[in-house]
């Protein structure tokens, strides 16, 4: 018997069909004795409906209301999720953010939790029942209703768990658990049995959007074991007393024998890069280039710099490709006063991104990644590596063949070799 926190997404109680299912699933948890709190979202596509009306009476709405608005997707969801669990004869009852004293701070709209007072929901998880909480919400200390962010049903479920110290945090969703890659994009992709958190982080904010980024770096924080697992999918509680070996486990433990060098293989489409060239050199111009684009509030991604024989710079950057033509302007003003000689940008480049904890304690992997890019005949424009990273931006065209190639030559279809 466990402690389980179980979150399950828009698509997974996108329907009354959907939500009997969900129900069906938990009862099966409950038959096998384990404690459930539950966390939800609104059905699919209700938050956006939610936002379309706001709009349509006002394109910047205040934020107060616009959180009393959104926040009202879950409540729609814990209210028919409760009644299904209870006419099966699953006790249930369901929660908002408030009733459950998920208190956050007061930034509408991105609000952050602060803390969680469990023992409102343990009193009511000893007397046998089920807990439905209203997932992306709190209050602030004034009693006002905030929303987390989009996606943020993850969060919530990470911080109950969190709260309750409880066994697992299992997150339901539409797709059954971490891949290698885009399996769209590589069709023998592998699921992943188990990822760390670090490279979770990798893989997520380089376009792998199963989870909600600060999700996991709440769970990482708080040491949550956190699960992604497929709602279509019938739990087995014949492996190992629960469905522990379904899905990806995210978590800290580096387990030796199954380590691969490799994790995944990541990848952004929304690059793009500019170029200043012939920048007089002198100390400061770092920051005379980056400065105003910082002030733009246009993020940076990979930057490189090179001296030239002449006593001149390069420097290169690169930006979300929504961001080009802004960082692209403020760049050609920043040529004009520094007396550079040309700005070029491309907005035609994509990023792709090897990450493994391996790579820590195994030299090699960078000139193995270059030499497999050679084979196929695609140029690298940039590269940036970090402990656990090794990132090129190619021409988009690449992106394909590159990441096939790579997945390939890294073996991730196959079973992890044993080192
Ligand atoms: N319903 C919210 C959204 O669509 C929160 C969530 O689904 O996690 O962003
Ligand atoms: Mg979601």
């Amino acid at each position: 018997m466990a402690l389980i926190v179980q979150k399950f997404g828009g698509t997974s109680v996108g329907t009354v069909e959907r939500i009997e299912n969900v129900a069906d699933r938990i009862k099966k948890f409950r038959d096998h004795g384990d404690d459930i709190v539950v966390v939800v979202s609104a059905m699919s596509g209700e938050t956006n409906r939610l936002i379309t009306l706001a709009q349509s009476i006002d394109e910047k709405p205040e934020a107060r209301e616009y959180d009393v608005l959104l926040s009202t997707g879950e409540q729609v969801t814990i209210a028919l999720l409760s009644m299904a669990l209870n006419k099966r004869g699953v006790m249930a009852r369901s929660y908002t953010g408030g009733q459950v004293h998920i208190l956050t701070d007061n930034a509408h709209n991105k609000a952050r939790i602060l803390n969680i007072e469990e023992k409102h929901i343990r009193k009511n998880l000893d007397k046998g029942k089920v807990i439905v909480v209203a997932g992306f919400q709190g209050v602030d200390e004034d009693g006002n209703i905030t929303t987390l962010g989009r996606g943020g049903s993850d969060t919530t479920a990470v911080a109950l768990a969190a709260a309750l110290k409880a066994d697992e945090c299992q997150i339901y969703t539409d797709v059954d658990g971490v891949y290698t890659t885009d399996p769209r994009v590589v069709p023998d992709a592998r699921r992943l049995d188990k990822i760390t958190f670090e490279e979770m982080l990798e893989m997520a904010s380089l376009g792998s959007k199963v989870l909600q980024i600060r999700a996991v770096e709440f769970a990482g924080k708080y040491n949550v074991p956190l699960r992604v697992l497929s709602s279509f999918d019938e739990p087995d509680f014949n492996q190992d007393s629960s469905a522990k070996k379904q899905g990806t486990l995210i978590t800290y433990e580096e387990d030796e024998m199954e380590q691969a060098l490799i994790s995944g293989i990541a990848f952004n489409r929304d690059e793009a890069k500019l170029t200043i060239q012939g920048v007089p050199d002198k100390p400061g111009v770092a920051y005379s280039i980056l400065g105003p684009i910082g002030e733009s509030n246009v993020e940076i991604d990979m930057i490189i710099q090179n001296i030239g024989a002449d006593g001149t710079t390069d420097f290169t950057f690169s930006v979300h490709r929504n961001d080009f033509e802004l960082a692209q302007n403020v760049l050609k003003k920043v040529a004009n006063e520094l007396g550079a000689r040309e700005v070029k940008g491309d907005d035609k480049i994509v990023k792709i991104s090897l990450v493994g904890v391996g790579m820590r304690s195994h030299a090699g992997i960078a000139s193995k990644m270059f030499k497999t890019l050679a084979e196929e005949s695609i140029n690298i424009d940039m590269i940036s590596t970090s402990e656990i990273k090794i990132s090129v931006v190619v021409d988009e065209k690449y992106l394909e063949l590159g990441v096939r190639a790579l997945h390939s030559a890294f073996g991730l279809e196959q079973k992890i070799v044993e080192q």
